[in-house]
């Protein structure tokens, strides 16, 4: 067994409630501890990642709050090592590119090609398909028994014509005449009898190195098309209301990678059942004389319906327990139960007989008492 993580918000010693600020500052500032050059303890890159991963989390607003709500446990079986760092985004630490390409940052990075956004030294920057939302709404008794659902939306996937390329089939991009292919151009400068040169991505070509002459008729040279889609999307047994479910891949195209789609399911509210947790709420009316009397009643149930055995005597705000007839915890696999709470009718309009029985009742009570009701029920408040 792996051992346990650490908290998130421990790793970067901020507080749970730290803005996004305060994350970046306390990442920005760990790195710098962790510098080769000044740190050289053997433990250094491994701190490194771990920091590293606690900031990939905690700078993202999805992963969160879904770490906030499931802790590690949760947070690790919704996302793989490599999905955590997917997106994030690194780009706010240029200044550390070094330290970042000490421990594997970059274009070589260890935890796939998701990771950041280095542009490396000069040439065009990597670019990542954006993450896609869209959403979702299903009744209580399809967050139950889970259920299949299609979304209808419009992505943009690589060019299938020129295979992203751009330029049109037959055809070739030529190299960039004004970098010579290189992707950047030097600029002098003189100063004061000296001279200067910057590097910067060439104009031309944007950093490809190439030019298209001829470009694709499929997308007009982007390499990328707009295209309308129903994505299948299968929505887990137990789900509750604004979870995210995560669709590898079915983001935005980018040439360095897809982005993820998330679909935000929210649970229509229903007429009988209020959920808590994996605890289903039911109020259930009981007739006053069954709540005297006692009888059985018929209780619905999200699978349909349940015989509860009411006693005699039953107080308005009993809560019953049906076992297993609630929803699934997702964390666990567990079913919950069905909490039913009985309320009392008190009969709006009553027949002459029914009137004529109920004043007997009354007097009959009166009688056994045989003190004033305050006198009974309050004694010692008055
Ligand atoms: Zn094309
Ligand atoms: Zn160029």
């Amino acid at each position: 067994m792996a051992p346990a993580k650490r908290d998130y918000y421990e790793i970067l010693g901020v507080p749970k409630n730290a803005s996004k600020d305060d994350i970046k500052k306390a990442y920005r500032k760990l790195a710098f501890e962790l510098h080769p050059d000044r740190n050289k303890s053997a433990d250094a890159g491994a701190k490194f990642k771990e920091m590293s991963e606690a900031y990939a989390v905690l700078s993202d607003e999805n992963k969160r709050s879904q770490y906030d709500q499931y802790g590690h446990a949760g947070f690790d079986r919704m996302y793989t090592n490599e999905d955590i760092f997917r997106g994030a985004d690194f780009s706010d630490f240029g200044d550390l590119e070094d330290i970042l390409r000490n421990f594997g940052f970059g274009s070589r990075s260890p935890f796939g090609s998701g990771f950041g956004s280095f542009s490396g030294r000069g040439g065009r920057r990597r670019e990542f398909g954006a993450d896609l939302e869209a959403e979702s709404s299903i009744t209580l008794e399809e967050a139950a028994s889970g259920v299949k659902q299609e979304v209808e939306m419009y992505r943009t996937k690589e060019c299938g014509r020129c295979e992203g390329g751009g330029a049109e089939p037959g055809s070739r991009a030529s190299t960039c005449d004004q970098c010579r292919g290189n992707g950047q151009v030097q600029q002098g400068r003189r100063m004061g009898g000296m001279s200067f040169f910057t590097v910067t991505t060439c104009p031309k070509c944007r950093g490809e190195g190439s030019v298209i002459s001829n470009p694709c008729r499929g997308c007009g040279g982007s390499g990328r098309v707009r295209e309308k889609e129903h994505i299948k999307i299968t929505i887990p047994a137990g789900i509750e209301s604004g979870m995210r479910i995560r669709l590898e891949g079915l983001g935005e195209y980018g040439r360095d990678g897809q982005g993820d789609l998330y679909v935000l399911v929210r649970v229509k509210p229903h007429k009988f059942f209020e959920r808590k947790g994996d605890e289903l709420w039911l109020d259930a009316p009981v007739q006053f004389g069954m709540a005297a009397l006692g009888g059985k009643m018929d209780v619905p149930t999200l699978a349909g319906h349940v015989k509860l055995s009411i006693p005699a005597g039953t107080q308005p705000g009993t809560v019953f327990r049906l076992k297993g007839e609630g929803m699934l915890d997702m964390r666990n696999g567990k079913k919950g139960d069905e909490m039913v709470r009985v309320t009392v009718d008190v009969p709006k309009k009553l027949t002459q007989k029914q009137k004529e029985l109920l004043e007997q009742f009354a007097k009959e009570s009166g009688d056994k008492k045989k003190k004033g009701f305050f006198e009974n029920v309050f004694k010692g408040f008055f």
